[in-house]
């Protein structure tokens, strides 16, 4: 392609709405055109980065056996009130955009396809000798996200490859889940990128498992935890470990004392000369069930530690069904306007007892009558601990469970931390690292085959749900992930490849026919060799073309300067900078050589 028939615009200025390095440099370098709030135009350049990432993806699925197709975007309600995330995807989360046709049917913008395959399966697969199968798609989807930013990292239109295998039994999800563990890192270590697949949470669905593909990068959203030995690589969300031992406790009789101040564990600590891991800290949240009931939580757990809330909504979610709801909606410390809707009297925050009681709840029929009390792993070993008298301005010491405060349902929500020991090895100390979440494979066994109908008839004849699998790789945040991981001051480093071209022809000065004749058979010839090329053939400066192909990152430029002279070009790597002079007929075959090479080291 010709720089000068192209729609070819850099701009010399970082923008202004953009914070991380790969969002501004796909600004700058002409790949993306903000027109909404998480949302994009791919310019050409960009379309081809995605085509190869695609065409990567495509590549690597296909070898596991799995069949492309295309799933409607739009979906009608009715599939989403069966599987029952209608109201939780349009309205609680919120994160589904939803419409009505003219004839007032109801309608979902795609932002997951787990629905319309089911149906697809519902009706068409009905004996065990068509399974197992599995059907993917790389499409655009769409999320109306709280937040969207990083460009394409957290889109509401973005890219998606999204699969989904169904499986007579768990034995044989977990053969295709393996063969998708090695197909994503295939994907990943051929786009050029540095990663490390985690423990993910599973959510409320649990079961068998479920993991992440984490690119590398200060930028990531995500944190992860790992250890040194490569055993156990984890996303804080879902990652246990070990904490420090306690301390034994200096109160050996029990006591009411008077704690001025101290309303933090800091403070407590301090005043008492004592350790946090002697303390029960009582944490309240606030729970919303799909069925509008509000319950209050108390979690006691161990002073020095904190509540991971992830795990926390996993524990409610399994207790939903004790309050007659299926799901949680929300989940979060209430502050003091939501206290006010809920508490009758006045709170002795900072001092609160693990037995606070009922009748600090506000008498109102969508707020349950009981606080819902949860004791922490950590905190259920403790004897003799220290913690809020449930009034202000006192503590109680040398407390122990069974004596003064009956054990409630002991739950592990405890968040593992950077320098907690690893439970395989406690020599092992856990590190953390930030992430990309560019995929996510997933065991779902039979969740929506079960409530969908899904079913197949097995060779005894029975009938049962279908177990299922879904795998998703972010075609578009994967593209902008690899270049967090590759950059320079002067522009983005693309890995072979996924760049959008492999070889830009910088002309310096376009006057001269003798650099211009060169130039235009070279593009010819590389062209015509399958290496893709562009020419820079605009009457600009030669420092401003250096400039563009820098920071638009092809691989390899070549220059057809004052070397021309003795029959040579120049060609500069664009990761080292290296330079060197290539006889013009060589010219096709060194690149030809290098590009192989580069794409070959990607693919093993
Ligand atoms: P996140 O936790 O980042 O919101 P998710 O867990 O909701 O993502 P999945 O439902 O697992 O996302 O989707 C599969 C993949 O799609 C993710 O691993 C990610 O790479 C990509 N993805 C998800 N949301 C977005 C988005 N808003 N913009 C771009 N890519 C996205
Ligand atoms: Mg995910």
């Amino acid at each position: 392609m010709r720089l000068s028939k192209m729609l070819f615009v850099t701009l010399r200025e970082d923008p202004a709405d953009a914070e991380i390095p790969s969002h501004k440099l796909l600004l700058r370098a002409g790949y993306i055109r903000r027109i909404g709030s998480g949302i994009y135009a791919y310019l050409p350049l960009m379309w081809r980065v995605l085509q190869k990432v695609s065409q990567i993806v495509r590549e690597e699925m296909n070898a596991t056996g799995a069949e492309e197709c295309l799933l409607p975007q739009i979906q009608p309600a009715e599939l989403w009130r069966e599987s029952g995330r209608w109201d939780t995807y349009t309205q609680a989360e919120g994160i589904m955009f939803s419409l009505k046709d003219r004839q007032e049917r109801e309608l979902g913008l795609g932002p997951t396809h787990e629905e319309v395959i089911t149906t697809v399966a519902r009706d068409m697969i009905r004996s065990y000798r068509q399974l197992p199968l599995h059907l993917y798609q790389i499409q655009t989807k769409f999320r109306d996200e709280i937040r969207p930013r990083f460009g394409l990292m957290r889109g509401r239109e973005f890219i998606m490859k999204d699969g989904y295998s169904f499986h007579a039994d768990e034995d044989n999800l977990k053969k295709t889940y393996q063969d998708m563990n090695q197909a994503y890192s295939n994907m990943l270590r051929r786009s050029g990128l540095a990663f490390r697949a985690v423990d993910a949470d599973s959510g409320a669905i649990g079961g068998s498992g479920s993991q992440e593909f984490m690119v590398l990068a200060e930028a990531g959203e995500d944190e992860v935890l790992y250890t040194q030995d490569g055993h156990y690589a984890a996303n804080v969300e879902k990652a246990v470990s070990l904490p420090l031992a306690a301390e034994s406790s200096p109160f050996t009789s029990y006591e009411k004392r008077e704690t001025p101040e101290t309303q933090t564990i800091e403070k407590l600590c301090q005043f008492l000369k004592g350790s946090p891991t002697q303390v029960v800290k009582n944490v309240l949240y606030q729970a919303v069930y799909d069925n509008g009931m509000t319950v209050l939580v108390l979690v006691s757990i161990r002073g020095d530690q904190e509540v991971n809330e992830v795990k926390l909504q996993n524990e409610l979610t399994r207790l939903a069904l004790q309050y007659s709801a299926k799901t949680v909606l929300s989940l979060s410390v209430p502050d003091a306007e939501a206290q006010q809707k809920c508490i009758a009297l006045p709170l002795p925050l900072g001092y609160i007892a693990p037995d606070i009681e009922d009748n600090y709840i506000r008498s109102d029929k969508q707020l349950h009558p009981k606080f819902l009390r949860l004791v922490d792993k950590t905190a259920v070993d403790l004897k003799n601990f220290v913690t809020g008298a449930g009034v202000s301005g006192y503590h109680l010491v040398g407390a122990n469970w069974g004596e003064q405060f009956q054990l409630a349902e002991v739950v592990d929500v405890r968040k593992a931390r950077p320098g907690d020991r690893a439970i395989h090895d406690p020599n092992q100390i856990l590190q953390s690292a930030r992430g990309i979440e560019v995929g996510h494979i997933f065991q779902l066994g039979n969740k929506y085959s079960r409530v969908m109908g899904a079913t197949y008839t097995n060779e005894q004849g029975e009938e049962i749900p279908l177990v299922m699998g879904c795998y998703g790789v972010g075609v578009s945040r994967l593209a902008q992930a690899a270049i967090e991981q590759s950059y320079d001051k002067d522009g983005i480093i693309w890995p072979v490849a996924i760049a959008p071209y492999h070889v830009i022809i910088s002309i310096p000065n376009i006057k001269d026919p003798q650099q211009v004749q060169a130039a235009e058979q070279l593009y010819a010839q590389l062209n015509a060799t399958g290496i893709e090329t562009l020419l820079d053939d605009r009457d600009e400066r030669a420092g401003v073309k250096f400039k563009d192909a820098d920071l638009i990152g092809i691989p390899y430029r070549i220059v057809t300067g004052r070397s021309l002279s003795n029959g040579k070009v120049e060609v500069v790597e664009r990761k080292s900078r290296k330079s060197q002079e290539v006889s013009v007929d060589q010219v096709v075959s060194t690149l030809k050589q290098w590009i192989d090479a580069a794409m070959l080291v990607a693919s093993y």
